[in-house]
């Protein structure tokens, strides 16, 4: 790993960003590494979730952002129960995903499309199809054939259906997503 100028980089206004989306005040960290030692995905990041942590304290905004690490996070909050400082790490990043979106600097493509397809199906029907979601995904992201070995098996099984099932309350999931994107608009 690269070592980091940080007095060349420091971006305030991005602390105070993340500070006020969040809720969270990420200046109480001191660097204990306990999120880090349960995140079960660390192994895979870039830079392991306290040295997210770090990075955001001294306004590392460009680093944050297109980092792979907040992408492969998996949001099992393991790093928020483990915090002695109470901080909802998980909930920051969550926080840097919605700010890397915005301002257009995601680094794992595929993982954006899946979270759209996803919340797609989930606005559509009220929860997930499993078929439909796969088959738009691998289209879309052009990997025709992922997991296409697992579907007659799941499929077999009757764990999952071949047509869209819609739940009773599929209107009011919609209505939740109309919700959001309002807020959405007022917030810019
Ligand atoms: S929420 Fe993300 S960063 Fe935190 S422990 Fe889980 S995978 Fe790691
Ligand atoms: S567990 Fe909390 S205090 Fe410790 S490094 Fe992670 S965020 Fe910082």
């Amino acid at each position: 790993m690269d070592a980091i100028n940080l007095t060349e980089t420091i971006d305030t206004d991005f602390i105070k960003e993340v500070a006020k989306e969040s809720g969270e005040n990420p200046s109480l960290c001191y660097q204990c590494g306990n999120c880090t030692a349960g995140c079960p995905y660390t192994h895979f990041f870039d830079y392991p979730v306290s040295m997210v942590m770090r990075l955001l304290q001294t306004g590392q905004k460009e680093t944050i952002l297109t980092s792979k690490a907040i992408w492969l996070c998996a949001t099992c909050e393991t790093c928020t129960t483990r915090c002695p400082c109470n901080i909802d790490v998980a909930h920051i990043m969550d926080t840097l995903r919605i700010m890397a979106r915005r301002e257009g600097k995601v680094s794992e493509k595929d993982i954006r499309l899946f979270y759209d397809t996803f919340l797609s199906s989930m606005r559509q029907f009220g929860r997930i199809y499993e078929v439909g979601l796969l088959l738009s995904y691998n289209l879309k992201s052009g990997h025709l054939m992922a997991d296409a070995d697992l579907g007659p098996k799941v499929l077999s099984r009757g764990k999952i259906h071949f047509l869209p099932k819609k739940i009773k309350g599929a209107g009011e999931v919609a209505k939740i997503f109309e919700r959001f994107e309002g807020k959405s608009d007022r917030h810019g």
